[in-house]
């Protein structure tokens, strides 16, 4: 049963509005659905957009934010809880735990590393919880295409594939977690994209 899904997403907003629309459109299901919203706890960028829409929506919100980005990121003073932790290994752990599933909305370096995290433990068989890209508006494409390339080239198995699954929009996010939602697209596609 999914209660608890982790977003991982840019501390910036990136160059389309569309991302902003989307992290508010994610944020309003969340807590519509009664879902916790599990991420770093910052105010700023996508994460703070999202954040702000599961509040304002009435939802439950968990950050975790280790002490030193508690100032560069700007912890979000009105979260349902902030944890504030020693380490960028102790927060992404953290967050591994409170949460049943995984979505990864645009982002920057910070969001790679998280997701790249989180898709290399399920192939090591640490967990196996869903993990949902979502391809909005086709930003994820180059990773897709760079992770096809690992498989074509031999340094990764075609199990790869099905680490994760890609979605386009955010309104198949909650259906491709086994969640209702109102008019989804379509549903998930397997990870392979080219
Ligand atoms: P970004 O996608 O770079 O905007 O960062 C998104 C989130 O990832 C922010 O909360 C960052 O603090 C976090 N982050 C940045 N770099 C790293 C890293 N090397 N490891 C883990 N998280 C990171």
């Amino acid at each position: 049963m999914i209660r608890s899904v982790c977003v991982f997403c840019g501390s910036r907003v990136g160059d389309d509005p569309e991302f902003r629309a989307a992290a508010r459109r994610l944020g309003e299901q969340f807590a519509r659905q009664g879902i916790r919203l599990v991420y770093g706890g910052g105010s700023i960028g996508l994460m703070g957009v999202l954040a702000d829409a599961v509040l304002k929506h009435g939802g439950e919100v968990h950050g975790v934010i280790p002490e030193f980005l508690d100032r560069i990121e700007v912890g979000h003073s009105q979260l349902t809880s902030l944890e504030v932790v020693d380490s960028m290994h102790v927060r992404k752990a953290q967050m591994f735990e409170m949460s049943d599933a995984f979505v990864v909305l645009p982002g920057g370096l910070g969001t790679l590393d998280e997701t790249m995290e989180i898709i290399t433990w399920r192939q090591l068989g640490l967990h196996d919880k869903p993990i949902l890209l979502v391809d909005q508006k086709g930003y994820w494409e180059p990773l897709l295409a760079l992770i096809e390339h690992t498989v074509a080239r031999g340094f990764a198995g075609e199990e790869t594939r099905k680490l994760f699954d890609v979605v386009r929009d955010v309104r198949d996010i909650l259906p491709a977690l086994g969640l209702a939602a109102e008019e989804a697209t379509g549903k998930a596609a397997p990870a392979k994209v080219l």
